[in-house]
């Protein structure tokens, strides 16, 4: 198939008019990539992408990166800066009298607050004001990258719940190690996280996975996904949270994890394009509240993914927002008891004609694993 590229530029035009946007200006993040298929290094020396409204776009990129740029012809001209050239006065020229402008939400604040500095009259927004709704909406190729990651980081939460992971004895920090390892063996060009929460730090949502020895008896919730680049050199996300539990699982875990896996089930039947996000988010969350544990699910119920881990549409209360065909996000209700435990369950689905189609399909109990 033909690079997507010059469709995106296209859409992005047209929504640059609709928005009032007269020029876009993204550097370091993932609307770049996205848009033309170059990833800026997260460097000191500035590369921006200068998008006008009314003109051709122009690249401006250190010399030294120059030859990364490749996906270069008619979309942009390449507009290489030497040491000794100041990049933001090239960039301010490139703007002219173009006031109204959208620089990309992750862009450096030097940056920022020097093309401020050079020009005041700015009207200044962020870049997702355009990019966003685009971004949310996954095409065809897209969802199939979506597919793949999420079938690479299936095939480690299967090796999880079928004790191919010794797990009894070792540290969360040595299983989140070989979680990353088996992410990038499956596929995925770099992992973005491995979350390991053995026994009550999995209290805690976002858990840093530490020294502490994971033994029998206990829960182990994983949390982990990566990158996977397609062929035009943009990344897609995979993210998925299985639990098991080492042993036989007591009565009382198989009671609150039943609660979180009801919540998912229930926000899983729920979607459909035009939903509002927050009903979907209300789905679980009713649910776990009628099982006694509703102040205990403390955070939203997903987050759109894409070329980022988390991004629009996020399903989450006060998002009135209808989801739409080719949305992508995350379900992942989940019951975090301090001092105690804490069980999530997560697959990242796509909303389509016949509701959600999941990225991940791995077993959704609470697996016992030999201890
Ligand atoms: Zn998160
Ligand atoms: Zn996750
Ligand atoms: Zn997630």
């Amino acid at each position: 198939m033909n690079a997507p590229f010059a469709g995106r530029f296209a859409a992005v035009r047209q929504r640059m008019a609709e928005a009032g946007v007269e020029a876009l200006c993204l550097s370091v993040g993932p609307d770049l990539p996205w848009l033309c298929g170059y990833e800026a290094m997260p460097l000191e020396r500035l590369t921006m992408l200068v998008l006008p409204a009314d003109a051709a776009a122009t690249l401006v990129v250190p010399r030294l990166e120059a030859p990364r740029v490749t996906e270069r012809p008619a979309l942009f001209a390449v507009l290489p800066w030497e040491e000794t050239d100041d990049p933001v006065a090239t960039v301010t020229g490139l703007l002219g009298r173009r006031l109204r402008v959208a620089v990309g939400d992750t862009t450096w604040a030097r940056f920022v607050v020097e093309l401020l500095q050079r020009q005041p009259a700015l009207q200044l927004r962020r870049a997702t004001d355009v990019t966003g709704p685009l971004r949310a909406v996954k095409d065809p190729h897209e969802l199939a990258m979506l597919h793949r990651a999420g079938s690479a980081a299936d095939e480690v939460a299967f090796a999880l719940q079928h004790g191919e992971i010794p797990l009894v004895g070792r540290t969360e920090a040595q299983v989140s190690a070989e979680l990353s390892q088996r992410l990038v063996a499956a596929g995925h060009h770099h992992t973005n996280f491995a979350i390991v929460a053995a026994g009550p730090d999995a209290a805690s949502p976002h858990h840093e996975p530490g020294e502490r020895v994971i033994r029998s008896g206990e829960g182990v919730l994983c949390d982990f996904g990566g990158t996977m680049h397609d062929p035009y050199g943009v990344g897609y996300c995979s993210d998925i949270t299985r639990c098991v539990w080492t042993g036989d699982v007591p009565g009382r875990a198989s009671e609150v994890y039943a609660a979180v896996a009801a919540g998912h089930a229930a926000a899983m039947a729920g979607v459909a394009a035009g939903v509002p996000a927050e009903a979907i988010d209300a789905l679980a969350r009713d649910v776990i509240a009628a099982a006694g544990y509703g102040e205990w699910f403390v955070h939203r119920t997903g987050h759109g993914i894409g070329v980022e881990a988390h991004e629009d549409p996020y399903i989450v209360a006060g998002n009135t927002d209808p989801v739409a065909i080719g949305h992508a996000f995350s379900i992942e209700p989940g019951i975090y008891l301090p001092g105690d435990l804490g069980f999530r369950l997560e697959d990242c689905v796509a909303v389509g004609p016949d509701g959600a189609d999941s990225f991940t399909r791995s077993d959704r109990a609470l697996v016992a694993v030999d201890a």
